[in-house]
């Protein structure tokens, strides 16, 4: 049985291809490698596996690899909020567009069932309560509205086509080998090279956290035995105000709240996000794992003890 992942090379593919190994799947990763994607983050090579360096918009290349592939979970794409907001034209190139020719290689391919890597991100804001499945997309910033874009092109393939496409979509992920752009990575980097950190506004945004083993773990469990046409919240992870999430790294950096500079909002900023996931707990008897203060420690100690990894990228982005 072999597996198809795209973004591969990035934080929750790497996670996802080594997972997906465990379970004894075979595994071809195929990635773009942009400035997200790093070789390093794979295992070593081994006869299980292989890598396509390649861009999921196009076609072409992916009616070549696909034949021989039981089924795909696509996870490539641009990912980072605030660069969508500098210039969103490669978010919805790669996460519409990508996601659409991927979906009709696999169409064309019979190749299923294929998995959409989604994000809470595409419900928009909610002051309280939390969204299921059936609830209304209504996303706020660009790189949310190209995951939006994304789900309906995935869900129509479904009903237009029967195309066997199952979409999660999952809280934030927190781990190792997440880039240094990213919330948690990059207030670590800063606190442990003795730099000062950004909050946004008064720190209140709510985001749920989740272990990205956790997700993979869904991700595994919706590509066995969920439905297709299927959408999956992913969540149980731990509400945070970004106040509460930079306290606790402050701490396990053994650094104060004086190394923190307050910056203007970000445009757009949703409040809170939160998720109903009783769905998949019900159908798939899926629950996360990694206890939130196990995982958040364990996480800072990766980035203490492999400056090497993130070093190059913190470099790169000056
Ligand atoms: P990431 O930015 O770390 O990795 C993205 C990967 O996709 C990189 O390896 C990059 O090289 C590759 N890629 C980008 N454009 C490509 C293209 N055109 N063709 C082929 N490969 C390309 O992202 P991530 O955090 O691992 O997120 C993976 C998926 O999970 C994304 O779809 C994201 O929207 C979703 N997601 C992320 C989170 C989170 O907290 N990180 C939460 C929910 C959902």
């Amino acid at each position: 049985m072999r597996l198809l992942v795209t973004g591969g090379a990035g934080f929750i593919g790497s996670h996802l291809v080594r997972a997906a190994l465990e379970e004894g799947w075979e595994v071809t990763v195929l990635d773009l490698l942009t400035y997200a994607g790093n070789r390093a983050n794979l295992p070593p090579p081994g006869p299980r596996w292989s890598f396509v360096r390649g861009d999921v918009r196009d076609g072409e290349a992916l009616r070549r690899l696909l034949p021989g592939h039981e089924a795909v979970v696509h996870c490539a794409a641009e990912s980072h909020v605030d660069r969508s907001i500098a210039g969103a034209t490669e978010f919805t190139s790669t996460n519409v567009l990508g996601t659409h020719t991927v979906l009709e290689a696999a169409r064309r391919a019979g190749v299923g069932p294929l998995v959409v890597v989604s994000t809470d991100e595409v419900y928009g804001s909610i002051a309280e309560g939390a969204w299921d499945e059936e609830q209304p997309l209504r996303p706020n910033s660009p790189y949310a509205a190209s995951k939006a874009g994304a789900d309906l092109v995935a869900l129509a393939y479904h009903r237009t086509h029967g195309t066997d496409v199952r979409i999660t979509r999952c809280a934030n992920n927190y781990g190792p080998r997440q880039h240094p752009e990213k919330l948690i990575p990059h207030f670590v980097t800063r606190l442990l090279t003795g730099g000062r950190v950004p909050l946004y506004g008064e720190g209140a945004n709510v985001r749920e956290w989740l272990h990205v083993e956790d997700h993979c773990r869904a991700l595994l469990s919706v590509l066995a035995d969920g439905s297709p046409g299927g959408v999956y919240n992913i969540g149980g992870g731990t509400e945070l105000t970004n106040r509460e999430m930079t306290g606790r790294l402050l701490r396990l950096c053994g650094a104060d709240w004086d190394r923190v500079d307050r910056v203007p909002d970000r445009a757009g900023h949703d409040l809170r996000y939160a998720l109903d996931d009783g769905r998949i707990r019900r159908e798939l008897g899926y629950a996360p794992q990694v206890p939130f203060e196990d995982g958040l420690a364990a996480t800072v100690e990766w980035y203490r003890a492999n400056p090497s990894w993130w070093e190059p990228a913190v470099r790169a982005a000056g």
